[in-house]
């Protein structure tokens, strides 16, 4: 592997503040349904004025995209988090060779190298 401690260590921190942020994002629109990054989103009771259901469902809408969006992002820092834990951070998950330091540099949750992300 190509990356050191002290590599790992920023960007196990860089990830981890992500993750709060994803988490405080994701709890405005959703509700947590387990510990490993499930959401269901928070619906809001519709009410009996027509024009005011029309803007709540696409309010809904909109959230739904969001939170899947967003619910994606989480895992893939989960999934990295995970990786660093079990030393396999910093490998493409494709071809397994070391992603550059510039690229996770970029994206910490990066899951494959260049070359494989761009097939
Ligand atoms: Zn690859």
């Amino acid at each position: 592997m190509a990356l050191n401690e002290k590599d790992l260590k920023k960007f196990e921190g860089i990830l981890i503040e992500q993750k709060n942020k994803l988490k405080e994002e994701l709890s405005r629109i959703a509700n947590p349904t387990s510990d490993n990054g499930d959401y269901e989103i928070k619906h809001e009771e519709i009410g009996s004025d027509r024009e005011d259901n029309a803007s709540e469902v696409e309010e809904y809408v909109d959230n739904v995209a969001l939170e899947s969006n967003l619910e994606e992002q989480l895992k893939e820092i989960n999934n990295a988090l995970e990786k660093i834990k079990n030393g396999t951070y910093g490998a493409c998950e494709e071809c397994g060779v070391d992603i550059s330091p510039e690229r996770l540099e970029a994206n910490p949750s990066a899951e494959k190298c260049m070359k494989c992300a761009g097939k």
